[in-house]
């Protein structure tokens, strides 16, 4: 029975593995998946204590080790990125730790894309730098760049895609081409799509990265991330989170397997959302110029539309008149929060240059395309109607 019912949910759809994968039922029969808030778990009597820690016997022994509430939502999320495990992290952050501390050493090199997540930035210029593994950084469009990068040492290819905030896409396929003849990995942070909208190990990726804490809750209420790929892969990971510490907790898998319930739902209203701003904003004449990979005059519209089922839920857009006129948008809405959060039902408004790249050189962000009339909006949920209007008060 139980076999027949796993079996069925690894070949269902992802909206039916999104609201169902991964559920074993206690002897209770609870019809919505348990929360087992316990910090450790009672043996019948010293033999099976022995067994158990021995790894003689499969079972639970501590819950920085397992916990039956954050399996559900590793194997939910392993079924959504079509991988065949996955470890739950106390934050995205920690998952990209995980990465690192699992599969680099001192004298070891990696090449990342330049649009990074600003934390993932220093993780890599500040501790990893100080253990001796130095990052190289490229435009992530760039394919000869990133050829260009890989030295002997190179162990570990590094990309957010698409990147924030100007939706900037890279060939996946193509990328993997290159990790493989180099002999490293590919590692993919699948935040802004989630596997709603792209499966980065079917196109070649050998980890997928998350912070949980975006679309995944999708409310904004809880911290956490995972690594997903094969068994060898994540099993070091495991190693290294049992020993290291940073496991998700109990109650914040249970917050993800609830917002992984409506994932689909949300990542389709949150696209259709963003596309019909998008739309919008190209016609207001204080706009410049709109950033987002649902408009066909975007340069990789061909590219998102063949490795996505969808363009996700960022849009960034220029506005004409620099920094003043861009702060008198955010300055003049009443609806939108101004933060630089995203992945949330409520739409979130910020000014990169300003807040997440205000620590990037004038030159970086210049390169980067970071400029002082950039506004980036994550569209939430609401009704894209008041969206619109929140923001025409200041254009
Ligand atoms: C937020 C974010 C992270 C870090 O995740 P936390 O859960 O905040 O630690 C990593 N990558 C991307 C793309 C993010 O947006």
């Amino acid at each position: 029975m139980k076999d027949e019912r796993e079996a069925a949910l690894k070949n269902a759809r992802p909206a039916t593995q999104a609201v169902r994968g991964g559920h074993r039922r206690t002897n209770e029969m609870e019809h919505a998946e348990a929360i087992f808030m316990t910090s450790s778990y009672v043996f019948d009597d010293a033999q099976q204590a022995a067994d158990t820690f021995a790894g003689d016997r499969d079972g639970n022994v501590y819950s920085r080790y397992t916990n039956p509430t954050v399996r559900t939502f590793e194997e939910r999320l392993a079924l959504l990125e079509g991988g065949e495990a996955c470890a739950a992290t106390s934050s995205g952050m920690a998952a990209i730790f995980a990465i690192c501390m699992s599969f680099l050493r001192s004298g070891d090199h990696l090449v990342s894309s330049r649009s990074i997540f600003g934390s993932t930035n220093v993780v890599f210029n500040k501790y990893l730098d100080r253990f001796g593994v130095g990052t190289t950084y490229v435009d992530p469009k760039d394919l000869n760049a990133w050829r260009e990068a890989i030295r002997p040492e190179t162990r570990l290819l590094f990309l957010e895609t698409p990147s924030n905030p100007l939706s900037e896409v890279a060939d996946l396929q193509a990328l993997s081409q290159l990790a493989k003849e180099q002999g490293a990995l590919l590692v993919v942070d699948n935040c802004f799509c989630t596997p709603a909208l792209q499966r980065p190990l079917a196109l070649g990726a050998d980890l997928v990265m998350h912070s949980a804490t975006k679309y995944i809750d999708g409310q904004g209420r809880a911290l956490g991330g995972a690594v997903v790929g094969d068994h060898e892969h994540i099993e070091e990971i495991v190693g290294f989170l049992r020993s290291a510490g940073p496991s998700m907790s109990p109650f914040n898998a249970w917050v993800f397997l609830k917002g992984l319930e409506t994932l689909d739902l949300r990542m389709k209203q949150h696209s259709a959302n963003a596309q019909a701003l998008a739309e919008w904003l190209q016609a207001q004449p204080t706009v410049e110029k709109v950033h987002y990979l649902g408009l066909p005059d975007h340069p990789q519209h061909e590219l998102a539309k063949r490795q996505q089922s969808g363009f996700g839920g960022v849009v960034s857009f220029v506005v004409r008149g620099g920094q003043e006129a861009a702060w008198k948008v955010i300055d003049s809405t009443r609806i939108l929060s101004v933060t630089a959060n995203l992945g949330d039902t409520k739409t979130t408004i910020t000014h990169p240059y300003t807040t997440t790249h205000g620590r990037v050189s004038d030159e970086a962000k210049m390169t980067a395309g970071i400029v002082p009339g950039l506004i980036r909006v994550a569209v939430g949920l609401e009704d894209v109607l008041d969206i619109q209007e929140d923001l025409a008060r200041g254009l």
